[in-house]
């Protein structure tokens, strides 16, 4: 569950505890890709009854250095102030994969002007989650799952399939929800605004920020 948070200036807060009132006894560690701070918030409250939560921040896919630094503090800042939150009795890890936007490019070639929701994101997508599998897979988790779900722009079943594959290539289980479903996309607009988290508005790359009308 997602408790009290402290206050940045707006209405108070009042955490949904409706899903997480009665959390599992067989807690699982689970690997959570995260594509940034705002999605988190909602997956995060959404694993936290099941789950201890290992964030894994890799988004070579941020091409701007400066958008990446940004968007990386949005999550950093709300892992810390989730932790320290009342009730949190298993804290969230960060673990921040390396920032390469370069095998991003590379691994994109030839896709650039496809628009958002096409072949490109399809390619972004397996980088992300194959390096997350690996992560997961060399830290001895079980589970691994991402936040891109979360996204309305974002097609699950595409996330499935290769997430589905490669659990299966690296002995893993991959958690398949679509996170935007039971309104997950509304929520994590909420807890972003209670937290006071930094919420860009394009996806990542430099292609989809042309799209975007972002000079
Ligand atoms: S639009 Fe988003 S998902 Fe698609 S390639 Fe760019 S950063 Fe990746």
């Amino acid at each position: 569950m997602l408790p009290q948070t402290q206050e940045r200036g707006g209405v108070p807060y009042v955490p949904d505890l409706s899903d997480n009132s009665a959390p599992s006894e067989a807690r699982k560690r689970i690997a959570l890709h995260s594509c940034c701070g705002p999605c988190s918030t909602a997956v995060i409250e959404r694993l936290a009854p099941d789950f201890d939560i290992t964030v894994f921040f890799y988004n070579p896919n941020i091409t701007d250095c400066a958008e990446y630094e940004r968007r990386l503090d949005a999550q950093r800042d709300f892992i810390e102030r989730y932790n320290a939150s009342p009730g949190v009795d298993r804290p969230v890890t960060l673990s921040v994969g390396a920032y390469e936007p370069e095998v991003f490019f590379s691994r994109t070639a030839g896709l650039e002007t496809e628009p958002e929701g096409g072949a490109r994101c399809a390619v972004c997508f397996e980088l992300r989650l194959e390096k997350s599998a690996e992560f997961a897979s060399m830290h001895g988790f079980e589970y691994f799952t991402t936040t891109l779900s979360v996204s309305p722009h974002k097609d699950h079943s595409v996330i499935h399939g290769i997430g589905t594959r490669l659990a299966l290539r690296c002995g893993l289980t991959f958690h398949a929800e679509d996170f935007k479903k039971r309104d997950g996309y509304k929520r994590s607009l909420e807890l972003s605004r209670a937290y006071g988290l930094y919420r860009q508005n394009y996806c990542g790359c430099e292609f989809s920020r042309r799209e975007a009308g972002i000079r």
